[in-house]
Order: structure tokens, then sequence, then C-alpha cells
């Protein structure tokens, strides 16, 4: 049987129409789908990625992610999410994912494992060498010598991913360091 457009319509129209009386689909005998959220524990959070800035909702069970969705009441998205923020939950359950610091020093060929606190230290020791490596503390403009304590050694980058007070201590550490290479990845 051909079914013509305008019959195609009429057919969905009232289809449609006993779903808004009734609140249920007009087949007989089909049960509601249950929704795969129920019962579990639920908190909003912002998507990291970018600086869109996205809410979302995240389902949990036990202490596990077990999904993430665009959240419908936040003012930026009204739920959605590119494709990025969609798969955030493989962020959170991924056995590929890196929960440990690895290192690699000059000229090896192997990775070990490092504690948070040894490669807290070795930063910080390679920051300050590098600082004071290449630490300006004057300059000559013309015949005029200034002072501008400069670090020229080194480079912030700062990420979307920062909140407000992030972003402010990340500035002011820089500054502290004398660094005047500071950007962010958005504008890049
Ligand atoms: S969901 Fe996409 S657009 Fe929204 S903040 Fe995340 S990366 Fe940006």
């Amino acid at each position: 049987m051909s079914i013509s457009r305008r019959n195609f319509l009429k057919g969905t129209g009232i289809a449609a129409g006993a779903v808004a009386i009734t609140g249920k689909p007009a087949q007989a005998g089909s049960q509601p789908r249950q929704m795969r959220t129920k019962g579990l524990q639920t908190s909003t959070t912002i998507c990291p990625y970018c600086a869109v800035g996205c809410g979302m909702i995240v389902h949990t069970k036990g202490g596990r992610i077990v999904n993430i969705e665009g959240d419908p009441d936040h003012p930026i998205n009204q739920g959605s999410l590119c494709s990025k923020g969609a798969a955030l939950f493989q962020v959170a359950n991924n056995e590929r994912r890196l929960t440990k610091v690895k290192y690699r020093a000059a000229g090896s060929d192997r990775w070990e494992e490092k504690s948070w606190d040894w490669s807290m230290d070795r930063m910080a020791a390679l920051m300050k060498e590098s600082r004071d490596k290449n630490f300006v503390a004057t300059e000559m403009i013309g015949t005029t010598e200034y002072r501008v304590n400069r670090n020229d050694g080194m480079a912030f980058l700062g990420a979307a991913a920062l909140d407000n007070e992030e972003c402010y201590l990340w500035g002011k550490f820089a500054r502290a360091m004398g660094v005047g290479y500071l950007e962010h990845q958005a504008r890049i």
C-alpha cells in the first residue's frame, strides 16, 4: 500500500495527539522505558575542555562515574554538548589513563614511575635554575638603563580548564617568577 504525504502527516498527527492527551504512546501494550540513570547519584560540573564552559550532569554509582550528559538547566549550553564534551565520560573511565607520574631522564629509552613529591621538587629545581640563568635585571633603552626584573627563559600557558581563582593564582605566580610571556591556550 502506498502512503501519500497527506496520509502520513495525518497519521503522525493522530499519534502525537494521542501521546499529548494520554501521556503515553498510542501503541497498545508498550511499556515506558526505564531511564538508565534512575536512582544514580547526580552532581553538576563544568566541561574542562574549552572556554565555552558548558554545564554537565555527572551520574555516579558507588563512587564511579557511569554517565555524563549536558545540563538542560545550564544557561550556556541548555543541555547540549559538542562531541568532545559528550565523550568526557571516557576520560574518567579509561584503562589507558595515566594515574601515576612517568619520568624519562635525558638520554634514557625508558619511563620510570615517580612520586608526586619527587616530581614537584624536580620541577621546582628546574624552574629555579632556568629563572636564575635567564634573569634580566636591567635593560638599556636608548641611553637610559631601566630596571625590568624579567625572566626571559620561561613562558606560562593558561587554559580554559582553569577557573577564575586558578587563573588569578596562575597570573600571580607567573609574575612572581618574572615571566612576561603569559598566554592563554584559546588565543593560540
Ligand atoms: S562541551 Fe564542547 S563546547 Fe562545551 S565546553 Fe566542552 S568542549 Fe567546549
